[in-house]
């Protein structure tokens, strides 16, 4: 209960905090009904070969159609998922599905699967999931790739690294999500190895006007050259901030500009017909 007086009374008692502390509970309950009853949906969207246009992976998308609520967004529900038990729930069935639909698209196409850093603080669970997919689904793991975000490396960087070998002894190939915004250090780069790093979206929209946010752009496509990873654009809606990014010498990227998230079906279909992105 909160204490009477002192400044801080007014924010205790604010009504919209009582609505979304209920809307979180009610969330958190309606989860794993949702999860059973097929309310969840992945959508891809396609990280594209600047120069080529070709569709190089396709990155996985959670989705929650709700009965009622309607469609609620990722950035909501997973904060919930990860604060109860159901994140490796949600994580085993998003690994599942994308098993399921990596058949349905052309060989040189991959599949990019978002993992919680909960997920990675059961690294027995995770592990057992992932080499269940390769086993049952026959699933080749080289077009298997994990997006990490920062706070994994943070958390228990000992525990991480051993996780991540295990994974890479099976082909598993690692993506450092969201670069630039959390608290891992460029030291990171260095120390994990990854596959692919992945500049965050806030620093498509001012690259083009902002030359310090362009310095450090540059700046991890050199270190990419040198360490051996590939840098990844997140977020380009415009030709303008695509044609900036590709100034810098990189080469992946991913946006509003080349495709949104869509349901596998349609996307599928016309990767099959062909994997080059039609010029806009
Ligand atoms: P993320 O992994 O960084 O995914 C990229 C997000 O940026 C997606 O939001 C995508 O729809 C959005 N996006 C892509 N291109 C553009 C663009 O050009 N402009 C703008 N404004 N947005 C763009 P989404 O789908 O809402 O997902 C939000 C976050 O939720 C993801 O960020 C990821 O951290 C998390 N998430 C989504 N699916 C999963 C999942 O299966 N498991 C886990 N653990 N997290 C997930
Ligand atoms: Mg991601
Ligand atoms: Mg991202
Ligand atoms: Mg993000």
């Amino acid at each position: 209960e909160a204490k009477t007086g002192g400044k801080n009374r007014a924010c205790l008692f604010r009504p919209e905090m009582a609505a979304s502390f209920r809307r979180r509970t009610e969330l958190e309950n309606e989860m794993r009904e949702g999860l059973a009853s097929g309310q969840f949906e992945l959508h891809y969207q396609p990280i594209v070969e600047i120069a080529s246009r070709k569709v190089v992976a396709l990155e996985a998308l959670l989705r929650w159609n709700h009965p009622a609520k309607g469609r609620i967004s990722p950035a909501e529900f997973i904060p919930i998922a990860e604060r109860s038990d159901l994140i490796s729930d949600l994580g085993e069935w998003v690994l599942e599905r994308a098993a399921t639909d990596i058949v349905l698209l052309p060989g040189e196409v991959s599949v990019s699967i978002n993992v919680s850093p909960m997920q990675f603080r059961q690294p027995g669970r995770l592990v057992a999931a992932i080499r269940a997919i390769i086993e049952d689904h026959a699933v080749p793991a080289d077009r298997l790739e994990l997006e990490l975000t920062e706070s994994v490396l943070v958390d228990d960087p000992d525990q991480t690294l051993a996780t991540m070998a295990e994974l890479r002894a099976f082909g598993i190939r690692f993506a450092l999500d969201d670069f630039g915004t959390g608290y891992a250090s460029i030291g990171y780069l260095a120390t994990y190895s990854f596959d692919k790093v992945k500049i965050d979206r806030s620093f498509a929209s001012v690259i083009s006007e902002n030359e310090a946010s362009r310095s450090i752009v540059e700046l991890v496509q050199h270190l990419a050259e040198r360490i051996g990873f590939t840098v990844v654009a997140e977020g380009l809606e415009s030709r303008l901030q695509v044609e900036a990014i590709a100034a810098t010498g990189i080469c992946l990227a991913q946006g509003y500009f080349f495709g949104k998230p869509e349901a596998i079906g349609p996307l599928a279909k016309r990767l099959s017909a062909s994997i080059v992105i039609p010029e806009r």
